[in-house]
């Protein structure tokens, strides 16, 4: 029987913290404090963060008309199985295609069940901090995305800025997932090396930010048993 390794439990998420990478043009984190133990008996920190900071879920609103806010994605999607494939063999910058999920460097063809999290692992996520990063990640093509959407996965994860390439202007990757009533989560980080080729029970729930497109999320992986 399978079982989860709570105490087992690795953290696949960035820290939110100031100076950290976002995505070019978006609202920098800033941490500041706006009353400190020394000067005011108690500590309080002023928090500005893009929806869209480190680690965090895209909603189907980001990007459909009329669809579902981060707020309104039921809670128990976020807890569920995940199998972590490995396409860190797609050069640094380019498109993931089908072909490379089939060829996984780490493990046999992964078994992709219907209402399973994919969680792909570029290898992105290494070159965290580095200015180069944030425009040269790797992707999904939009056949991928398409093949994501008919093996019925409940989202999909990436260990990069975005599914989509950073010069794309029509976001196709995020429409197509985002448009089938899956969630995204990006900006995974890169302990989810670990885990390569292997299933884990991810759970991933975002801030409940209210009405809005998306949200960080400190995302948890939790080993299982064979
Ligand atoms: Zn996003």
């Amino acid at each position: 029987m399978t079982e989860y390794l709570f105490e087992k439990m690795v953290d696949l998420s960035h820290g939110l913290e100031n100076g950290m990478p976002v995505y070019p043009g978006d609202t920098r984190t800033s941490l500041e404090p706006m009353a400190t133990l020394s000067k005011d008996g108690v500590n309080l920190t002023k928090v500005i963060l893009s929806s869209h900071a480190g680690t965090h879920i895209d909603a189907p609103s980001h990007f459909i008309r009329d669809g579902i806010t981060i707020d309104q994605i039921p809670v128990r999607r976020f807890a569920g199985e995940a199998t972590v494939i490995d396409v860190s063999g797609t050069a640094i910058g380019s498109a993931v295609t089908i072909q490379d999920v089939g060829m996984a460097k780490t493990g046999s063809q992964p078994e992709i069940r219907e209402d399973d999290i994919a969680l792909l692992f570029t290898g992105s996520s290494e070159l965290w901090g580095n200015p180069i990063a944030e425009r040269k990640y790797t992707y999904l093509s939009e056949a991928l995305a398409e093949y994501l959407v008919a093996r019925r996965v409940r989202a999909v994860g990436i260990d990069s800025f975005s599914v989509d390439s950073f010069d794309c202007t029509t976001f196709p990757v995020h429409k197509e997932l985002l448009g089938h009533g899956l969630y995204i989560i990006e900006s995974i980080a890169n302990p989810l090396r670990q885990f390569l080729g292997k299933r884990i029970f991810l759970m991933c729930a975002p801030l409940k930010l209210t009405s809005i497109d998306g949200a960080p999320c400190r995302c948890l992986a939790i080993p299982m048993t064979d």
